[in-house]
């Protein structure tokens, strides 16, 4: 392919300040911040839609129900923002017990009791979650590394209080981590070791549990996610281009040409790259990105999540005061929300299969999906859990704009060694998205702020 500038193609349009690649809520936000400051840019989204991982999907009956992305936590703040200036509004929380299911025994949990509910501060559950991931790797390593448990079991036969103290910074963090753990494993007496809880907590899936019980912080959107993206949209016109599957890029001295699948080309002076890592290795670079950018990413898987939902003539658990709050430590369906919009008379549960043993339920067919869904349910509320009327879901691993979700995983030390460096930009090619974010990596607020700093850096120039 020829240089942009040496020889320019017919069928380019005018250049613009920036072409920004997909219009996932990193593109939007990129794009938006720099519309904002007078620049103009181009949106080139392959989907015939916009939003990427934020999919409020509708059932025939007109139900909005969020596929994608669906929770703000405490400490969105940028999210949070954004969501008020589009003049939206947040669902308030569904009050109720939680169910959790250990080992096949249903635990029903009045959240009124908890320490963690109502008020955790950013602080205290950002504390709770950094605690419950730390023992989690910790669990993993003893398991995994043998020869560094036997080297470290002097350690590991601290008090398990002691570790509590030392890992955990607030009072507040501290008080609901234990209870946390306590719901998952039973009680944890004062005499417990650090590997006493550890041989405990082996094989539970603590995230899950976590979910349940830490979750009342947890906000969405009334109406739907996808509303945040096409406030932003609103604000770009007709320079957001659906159906535009970027496939080359060619950068020449003083811009760069962006190439789709369908023919068409696009010039700019800068270039932002808005799409899941992975996904980058199947755009052609002239002249190509650094070879350890690709090698990097390799080492990222994506995740493998179906995210599904049953839709109820009502939302009956309501009725008997549950919250529709479910974490289960075992088979495919592990959490589970109440997701019912407000004015509407039906309910609304969405769940994740996922972890391994999720990773062939893509292979079956949406039939056995929505059975597997309704008989966990069953087993959670019991037998005479009512029929649903609907069911839906989306196999992230199967989209070929996301290739896997909920994100990329960053293993712990590829994160801290080369995760600054994969999002600085190359020249003028610049990256963003929920992935290259430094704070909230794999969350939308990761994706916001990561696509205005993107912007920022072109601003500043
Ligand atoms: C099921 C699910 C649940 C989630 N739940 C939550 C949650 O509750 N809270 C939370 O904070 N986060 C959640 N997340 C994560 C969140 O959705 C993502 O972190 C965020 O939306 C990522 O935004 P992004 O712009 O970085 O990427 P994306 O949303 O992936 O956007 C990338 C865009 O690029 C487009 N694209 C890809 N390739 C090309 C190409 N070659 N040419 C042109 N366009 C292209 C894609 O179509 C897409 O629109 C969830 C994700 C999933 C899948």
């Amino acid at each position: 392919m020829s240089d942009a500038q040496s020889s320019p193609d017919p069928s380019a349009q005018p250049m613009v300040d920036a072409v920004v690649i997909g219009a996932g809520l990193a593109g939007l936000s990129a794009a938006a911040t720099l519309h904002a400051r007078g620049r103009s840019v181009l949106v080139l989204e392959a989907r015939d839609r916009i939003g990427g991982r934020v999919y409020t999907a509708h059932t025939p009956s007109g139900e909005a129900v969020e596929m994608g992305a669906q929770w703000l936590n405490p400490g969105h703040d940028h999210m949070f923002e954004l969501v008020e200036r589009a003049g939206l509004e947040l669902a308030p929380p569904v009050l109720g017990d939680s169910m959790v299911m250990l080992e096949g025994k249903v635990n029903r949990i009045t959240p009124d009791a908890d320490p963690d509910h109502p008020g955790m501060t950013p602080f205290e559950v950002a504390d709770l979650g950094q605690g419950l991931l730390r023992l989690h790797r910790l669990g993993e390593r003893v398991t995994d590394n043998q020869p560094w448990a036997e080297a470290n079991a002097a350690w590991l036969d601290q008090p398990f209080e002691r570790w509590v103290r030392s890992n955990l910074r607030t009072p507040g963090g501290k008080a609901a981590f234990l209870h946390v753990l306590g719901r998952a494993v039973g009680l944890i007496s004062p005499e417990s070791t650090l590997v006493d809880t550890l041989q405990r907590i082996a094989g539970r899936d603590l995230d899950s549990l976590a979910a349940v019980n830490a979750g009342l912080q947890q906000r969405r959107v009334q109406g739907g996610m996808a509303q945040v993206c096409e406030f932003l949209a609103a604000q770009l016109g007709d320079a957001v281009h659906l159906g535009a599957v970027v496939d080359s890029v060619v950068i020449g001295e003083q811009a760069i040409t962006v190439h789709t699948a369908e023919g068409e080309s696009f010039t700019g002076r800068d270039v932002i790259v808005a799409i899941p890592p992975r996904l980058v290795d199947g755009i052609d670079f002239e002249p190509p990105l650094p070879e350890w950018r690709s090698d990097l990413v390799k080492e990222v898987p994506q995740g493998n999540v179906i995210k599904a939902a049953l839709i109820y003539e009502k939302p009956w658990w309501r009725d008997r005061g549950m919250s529709g709050q479910v974490g289960t430590d075992a088979g495919p369906l592990r959490v589970m929300s109440d997701s019912s919009n407000r004015g509407s008379s039906q309910g609304v549960l969405t769940g994740f299969f996922e972890g391994a043993e999720a990773s062939g339920l893509g292979r079956w067919t949406v039939t056995l999906r929505e059975r597997a869904f309704v008989e966990t349910v069953r087993s959670v509320f019991g037998p005479e859990a009512p029929a649903p009327l609907d069911y839906i879901d989306v196999d992230w691993s199967g989209e070929r704009f996301t290739g896997g979700c909920h994100g990329a995983h960053f293993a712990p030390s590829v994160w801290t060694t080369a995760a600054s460096s994969l999002s600085a930009p190359e020249g003028r090619i610049h990256f963003a998205g929920a992935e290259y974010a430094t704070r909230f990596t794999g969350y939308l607020e990761g994706a916001l702020r990561s696509g205005k700093e993107a912007a920022d850096r072109i601003s500043k120039r």
